[in-house]
């Protein structure tokens, strides 16, 4: 047997196309801050993508590009500069940050109304209890990828291995109100592989490379890979070893070219969300 690959690239396109003719067809272009402090080559490589991906979806997306020594106080007031900006709808900070800013001070900073990555605590709150705000991008793409690939969600075993608020907290949360039942796995659980085995929807986001092997999944299973490793020799690879989960998955997500492009295609639709919400 071999699994079916749920393409992500193909979606993210459509939706970012969907995206774009909703934008065109606004009287106002929506507005995207991303602000990335340092010159972290993975993180000018993600920021650089967004930023791209933004004005080709007709977004007036802008980079704010920091000195890595900047302090928190001078973040902190180019972020309240940017919520009080009403051509600004959508505020991202890239993360990591250097080691002397406090992630959470950040966070927390932003408008909840133009937290576009969904980070924020009230946006957070808003998710667990089923309120409207903004879903985290990763998660959020992780869900339509399982709606296109027409997986049941109702009463499935779904486990969620890696609890970050990123993405295993959060992709919990949407799975749960999908009304799966949902185990979230971390790095205390005992016997991890039988807990995995027991899923018949298991997400991996624990960033370690091909760490789910094959006789961890269960017959049939969907499996979605949301790990981005590099190897030494310069490979790309998610949480789960492809080749053998591709002998015993019913369906299971690529990498690259699985979840990946669905966190930035997610993006834009949370940022033309965020317009519509304060502008219409
Ligand atoms: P974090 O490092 O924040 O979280 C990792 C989680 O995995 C933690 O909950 C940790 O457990 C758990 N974990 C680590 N090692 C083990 C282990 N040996 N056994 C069981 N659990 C373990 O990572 P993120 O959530 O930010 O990212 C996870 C992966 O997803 C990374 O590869 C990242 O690059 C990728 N990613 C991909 C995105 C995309 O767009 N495709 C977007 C965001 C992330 P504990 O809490 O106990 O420490």
């Amino acid at each position: 047997m071999s699994a079916r690959i749920i393409h992500g690239k193909a979606l993210a396109a459509s939706l970012r196309a969907r995206v774009a003719e909703r934008v065109a067809a606004l009287p106002f272009r929506p507005g995207l801050a991303v602000v990335l402090l340092g010159d972290e080559p993975a993180s000018i490589v993600y920021v650089r993508a967004k930023d791209r991906a933004a004005n080709q979806a007709g977004i007036a997306a802008h980079t704010i590009r920091l000195p890595a020594a900047t302090s928190e106080e001078a973040l902190l007031t180019q972020i309240a500069r940017l919520n009080a900006d009403p051509a600004v709808d959508g505020i991202l900070v890239q993360l990591p940050l250097p080691e002397h800013i406090r992630p959470q001070a950040v966070i927390e900073a932003v408008d909840p109304d133009k937290d576009v990555d969904g980070f924020h605590p009230l946006n957070i709150g808003r998710l667990a209890t089923g309120e409207p705000g903004f879903v985290p991008c990763t998660p959020l793409g992780v869900m339509k990828l399982l709606a296109e690939a027409r997986v049941a969600l109702s009463g499935a075993r779904a486990l969620v291995l890696g609890r970050s608020t990123i993405v295993g907290r959060p992709m919990a949360a949407l799975l749960l109100a999908a009304n799966a039942t949902v185990t979230i796995a971390h790095s205390r659980t005992r016997d991890l592989a039988t807990e995995c085995r027991r899923a018949e929807v298991l997400v991996a986001a624990v960033g370690r490379p091909e760490m789910v092997r094959g006789d961890w999944i269960a017959p049939g299973a969907t499996v979605i890979d949301v790990g981005v490793n590099r190897l030494a020799d310069g490979r790309l690879v998610g949480d789960v070893a492809f080749a053998e989960a591709l002998t015993v998955a019913g369906a299971i997500t690529p990498v690259p070219g699985g979840v990946g492009p669905m966190t930035i295609a997610c993006l834009l639709e949370n940022t033309l969300t965020a317009a519509l919400r304060r502008r219409c």
